[in-house]
C-alpha cells in the first residue's frame, strides 16, 4: 500500500494514483480567470466509495466519474468526491472535474506563495512542493508520477509553455490554443505553464527560449554557453532525461529560478548580459536529471534534488574554466563551519527543506564521496543512479546502495556522518 508523505501528509491520497491527467485550461490574463476541465484516468488501490483531491479555491461546477455526475464536497484544499457506486481495487475509472476562478497560489508559512501566480503581464506556476492545487486538481503527492497532456487557451498575443512537446497549436481569430503533450512520467509539482508576451528563440543546439524582447541580446550572453553545459552534464550524467530542454525568462523579477519537468524558468533579474547568473543556469539544467527524472519517494529525501544540482555547479566551473570543484568545496566547507552544525540533511524536517545547508553540505558530501572513490568510480556512480531510476522516485538508502556498489570500502559510516549527523566531519 502506498505511504503519505511524511513530511506532507495533508497532501495526497493514498487510495488511488493518477495515471494520466488530461487538462484543458482556459486563462484570460486581464481578468485572472481561469476556467478548466481536468480529466484524470485514476487506478485504485483500495476498494473506494469516496476519494479526495487536492484542489485550491475554486468554484467546481460538476464532478463525472465514468462520465456520470457524482456528488461532492470542496473545502480547505480538499475536493471530497462520492463514487456514485464502490469502486474495486485495480479499477481503471476516470474522474472528471469542471471548475472557474481566479487563480489564487496556496499559501504556506515555511515557502510563502506557491503555485500559480499573476504576472504583471501573464502568468507563471512555480509549485515546490505544494503548489499544483492551485491550478488543477491533482493527487498532490511527490511520490507518484503521471503522463499529461495540458491544453491551453489564451488571447494570442500571448506565448504559452507547458511540459513537454508542443502537439497542436489552434489560433481562433483573438485566441490561441496551445496543446503540450508530456509522455513521460511527473510528479504534480513539476507540472507547470507558462504564460507571457515573450520572444520565441533557439539556442544554438536546438533548445528553445521564450524571453521577453528587451532581453533577448543579454539573453543570448547569458544563456549562450547552456549547450556545452548540456553536453558536458550528458558527458557526467548520462543521457538528457526528456526529449527537450525549454528556458523561460519572465519580463518580471523572481526571487529564484523554478525548475520543472523539461523546463526551467528565470526572472529578468536573472540576465544580466554577463553571465552573472550562469551558476543558476547550471543548478536548474542539473534538476532535470537529480529532481525531475530521478525523483524523490519523500520530501525528507530532498538532498538528493538541492545537493547533487548545488554540486553540478561546482562542476560546470570546473568543466568550464573556472573555480574547481575542490576549490569550491574548500570554500562550503569554511562557509559551513561558521553556521550551526545541527541540521541533518539526509532528513531536515520539513522546515529545514530548502535551507541553504542541504545544498551547501548536500555538494560537500557528494564532492567528499568522489575523493573516497575516484573520479572513474564517482562518475559512474552517479551514471549508473541517473540510469537506474531514471523517471522514476528513489531515496537515499537506494544512493547509497549505487554508491557502495562501486568501491569495496564500507559506505554506512561516510553516509551517517555526511547526512545524519549535525556535526561536519572531519
Ligand atoms: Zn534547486
Amino acid at each position: 500500500m502506498a505511504l503519505k508523505d511524511s513530511y506532507l501528509p495533508a497532501h495526497g491520497n493514498t487510495g488511488y494514483r493518477v495515471a494520466h491527467y488530461d487538462l484543458e485550461l482556459d486563462y484570460k490574463p486581464v481578468a485572472a480567470r481561469l476556467s478548466g476541465r481536468a480529466r484524470l484516468t485514476v487506478v485504485a488501490l483500495e476498494a473506494l466509495t469516496a476519494f479526495t483531491l487536492d484542489l485550491g479555491t475554486f468554484k467546481v461546477d460538476r464532478v463525472l466519474v465514468e462520465g456520470k455526475p457524482v456528488r461532492y464536497t470542496h473545502a480547505s484544499g480538499k475536493l471530497r468526491v462520492r463514487a456514485g457506486r464502490p469502486i474495486a481495487v485495480g479499477t481503471r475509472f476516470t474522474v472528471e472535474v469542471r471548475y472557474v476562478g481566479t487563480p489564487r497560489p496556496i499559501r504556506t508559512r515555511a515557502w510563502g506563495d506557491l503555485g500559480w501566480d499573476q504576472l504583471t503581464d501573464g502568468a507563471i506556476v512555480a509549485s515546490q512542493p505544494i503548489g499544483a492545487p492551485s491550478w488543477f486538481p491533482c493527487n498532490d503527492t511527490v511520490r507518484e508520477k503521471a503522463t499529461y497532456q495540458i491544453s491551453v487557451t489564451a488571447p494570442s498575443p500571448y506565448t504559452v509553455l507547458a511540459n513537454g512537446v508542443l502537439v497542436d497549436g489552434k489560433v481562433g481569430g483573438s485566441t490561441t490554443t496551445w496543446v503540450y503533450v508530456q509522455d513521460v512520467p511527473m510528479a504534480t509539482y513539476l507540472a507547470t505553464v507558462q504564460i507571457g508576451q515573450y520572444e520565441e528563440l533557439e539556442l544554438a543546439d536546438g533548445q528553445p527560449a521564450a524571453v521577453p524582447s528587451r532581453l533577448v541580446a543579454k539573453f543570448a550572453t547569458d544563456f549562450g554557453r547552456q549547450p556545452a553545459m548540456m553536453e558536458l552534464f550528458e558527458r557526467l550524467f548520462g543521457p538528457y532525461p526528456f526529449g527537450q530542454y525549454s528556458v523561460v525568462v519572465t519580463d518580471d523579477d523572481l526571487e529564484v529560478p523554478i525548475e520543472a519537468q523539461g523546463l526551467s524558468v528565470f526572472g529578468a533579474n536573472h540576465v544580466d548580459g554577463r553571465r552573472g547568473f550562469e551558476r543558476l543556469v547550471a543548478h536548474e539544467l542539473a534538476h532535470q536529471w537529480f529532481g525531475n527524472s530521478v525523483g524523490l519517494a519523500d520530501w525528507r529525501h530532498i538532498w538528493l534534488n538541492e545537493g547533487f544540482a548545488a554540486y553540478s555547479e561546482w562542476l560546470w566551473s570546473e568543466g568550464s574554466g573556472g573555480a574547481s570543484a575542490a576549490v569550491l568545496a574548500a570554500r562550503a566547507r569554511a562557509l559551513l563551519a561558521r553556521q550551526p552544525q545541527n541540521l541533518r540533511i539526509g532528513d531536515p524536517g520539513v522546515d529545514g527543506m530548502f535551507d541553504d545547508r542541504v545544498y551547501q553540505r548536500g555538494a560537500l558530501t557528494l564532492h567528499s564521496l568522489r575523493q573516497v572513490l575516484g573520479d572513474a568510480a564517482f562518475f559512474s556512480a552517479l551514471r549508473e543512479w541517473t540510469h537506474t531510476y531514471r523517471h522514476r522516485t528513489a531515496t537515499t538508502d537506494q544512493f547509497i546502495a549505487v554508491a557502495q556498489r562501486h568501491t569495496s570500502l564500507p559506505l554506512g559510516p561516510f553516509f551517517r556522518s555526511w547526512l545524519f549527523e549535525g556535526k561536519l566531519p572531519g
